[in-house]
């Protein structure tokens, strides 16, 4: 799920602060929010538009040298940015498919890789997005930063924990929910809602 990306880039984030104090916080927010980007693409052809496994560690390798021979609070916070997003954009294939119940695991579809154009298919080590032991990770991901942070910080990663605790107690729930919604729009209705939308829930 998107909190555990976030915070698997908090966790290079904090090891990076631990080596280069003096460049601050930048570099870990940073960190955060490329673990977080590429799942802005979630309303529109999610892992494909924002999801880039080759492209985005192509780019964060020399970023990642940039960085080492010169580091910066920019230079680590622009290497940390790319390395979380392909860290990100790669692990979605240890996870479930592209597909409105993935713990169904019907769905071939992980995540687009650009550069082969081809889709690569789930290896379900994490089953779903919002499974157990996605929590299980998640929790795993918040123990270096709160051990080496405090005040602000501290508290976001926590409340991130938070609502992956929230968003896995519901993952279940919620297709049902969206299911019944669904299913109570008329028809004539249904025509004006895109395709994608409503093909899964049908
Ligand atoms: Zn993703």
């Amino acid at each position: 799920m998107a909190t555990t990306h976030a915070l698997a880039g908090v966790v290079l984030g904090t090891a990076v602060w631990a080596l280069v104090p003096e460049a601050g916080m930048l570099p870990v927010l940073a960190a955060a929010l490329g673990g977080l980007f590429p799942d802005f693409d979630l309303y529109a052809g999610h892992r494909k538009t924002l999801h880039f496994p080759v492209y985005f560690s192509a780019l964060a390798v020399p970023a990642v040298a940039v960085a080492a021979l010169n580091p910066t609070t920019t230079t680590l916070a622009v290497a940390l940015f790319l390395a979380a997003a392909a860290l990100h954009s790669a692990s979605d294939v240890l996870g479930g498919g592209l597909e409105l119940k993935p713990w169904l695991g019907t769905s071939e579809r992980a995540v687009y890789d650009h550069w082969n154009g081809r889709w690569l298919a789930p290896k379900r080590l994490i089953r779903y997005d919002g499974a157990p032991e996605d929590l299980a990770l998640t929790l795993a991901f918040a123990v270096p930063p709160v051990l080496a942070f405090d005040g602000l910080a501290e508290t976001l990663v926590i409340a991130a924990v938070a609502v992956s605790g929230v968003y896995v107690l519901l993952r279940k729930p919620m297709v049902a929910i969206a299911e019944t919604a669904v299913a109570a729009i008329p028809d004539h209705v249904v025509d004006y809602v895109p395709e994608r939308f409503v093909r899964d829930l049908r």
